[in-house]
């Protein structure tokens, strides 16, 4: 097959912009007069713009997950990494291929960029088969997006079958790995010198515990980056995210072991659920949420918020019929989450 080129792949527009560039990205000495950005040179901590390029943040990420800082864009929160592919990728008439149930963001951005979403069902046990998305795909698909460990089902998709896609389809090929610090499996990063069609996304919000910072990062070819970086906004992460974000990762520990503690609680609290009447299934997971599948979702839907306690009704994602999604909380959290169930058995003088 011939290699993926980036040029080639994305909007014919975008292949032609210039980027846009600031007096900032230019200069990389001391701090010096800075007089060229129209700023107000009363110090208040927030009063110059920030970083253009994220060069601190890439510097501790391309340590954390060994890539080439050149490889990475980063974006204010994963969401907008993943605009950026789509402002890169689409062309009128073109279509997207995913698998489905999965995130409904994609979904969100191809209408918005006037494209079609052709969703793909995984198999049972919801796991991926490259050859049923491969023949969904025809001419106008510009992207395929798989999103591992998937959401809404927790599980993480077969590399074998990603790497199928990477290799067959002629186009980018999407990774999302928002919840890739709670797998057993390594990131596909590592795949990223094998294929040049390859994108990884990742974010800051979910193992990281910085989901109001607002940090997302997208991984590709170099050259990728440089299309992706002519539709990033120049200021899209703002002085306090990055300043924040560096010092938080310097209690990397600390995250580390909030891993730990959640997946203790995620197979506590699995084990307990299990144990309930009103419920029919939980899936296996390898993310911080559980998919559980009840007798009657609505009911105990209604029954949680009535009670003050909020979970995501994925009941009419395709598969998921009568199912939940529960974020594992806190001990206290989760404890009172199992409490309220109880209770709402009883209430119902449930029979099973
Ligand atoms: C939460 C989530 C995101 C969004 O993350 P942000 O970085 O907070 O924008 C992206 N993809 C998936 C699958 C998610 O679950």
């Amino acid at each position: 097959m011939q290699k993926f080129n980036a040029a080639q792949w994305v909007n014919p527009n975008i292949r032609s912009l210039k980027v846009y560039t600031s007096a900032r990205d230019e200069y990389s000495g001391a701090p010096g007069i800075m007089l060229d950005a129209n700023e107000s040179p009363y110090n208040n901590g927030v009063n110059r713009y920030p970083d253009p390029n994220g060069r601190m943040l890439k510097e501790w990420i391309s340590k954390y997950r060994n890539v080439d800082p050149a490889c990475m864009v980063l974006g204010n929160g994963s969401d907008e990494v993943l605009d950026m592919i789509f402002k890169c990728c689409q062309v009128a008439g073109g279509n997207i291929v995913v698998p489905s149930p999965s995130y409904g963001m994609y979904d969100v951005l191809a209408a918005t960029y006037g494209m079609e979403t052709r969703k793909v069902l995984l198999d049972d046990g919801f796991g991926l088969n490259a050859t049923n998305l491969l023949q969904t795909v025809n001419e106008q698909t510009r992207l395929i997006i798989v999103c591992s460990p998937n959401n809404p089902t927790g599980n993480v998709l077969a590399q074998e079958e990603i790497e199928k896609l990477l290799q067959s389809f002629k186009g980018l090929v999407v990774v999302d790995e928002a919840y890739i610090d709670f797998a057993g499996a390594p990131s596909l990063v590592m795949l990223l010198g094998s294929y040049p069609n390859l994108m990884v996304v990742q974010t800051f919000s979910k193992a990281f515990g910085m989901a109001g910072l607002r940090l997302g990062v997208g991984y590709a070819s170099a050259e990728m980056i440089t299309f992706l970086h002519k539709v990033k906004l120049p200021y899209n992460l703002n002085i306090l995210t990055q300043q924040n974000v560096a010092t938080q990762l310097q209690r990397l520990d600390k995250v580390v072991a909030n891993i730990h503690e959640c997946l203790l609680q995620r197979d506590l609290l699995c084990n307990a659920l299990v144990q309930l009447p009103c419920v029919e299934k939980v899936y296996p997971s390898d993310a911080n949420f559980l998919l559980v599948q009840f007798d009657d979702a609505p009911k105990v839907l209604a029954y949680l918020l009535q009670q003050g306690i909020v979970v995501r009704d994925r009941s009419k994602e395709p598969l998921c019929n009568n199912c939940l999604r529960i974020t594992v909380g806190t001990p206290e959290e989760d404890q009172l989450l199992l409490k309220t169930l109880k209770l709402y058995e009883e209430n119902l003088v449930y029979r099973p």
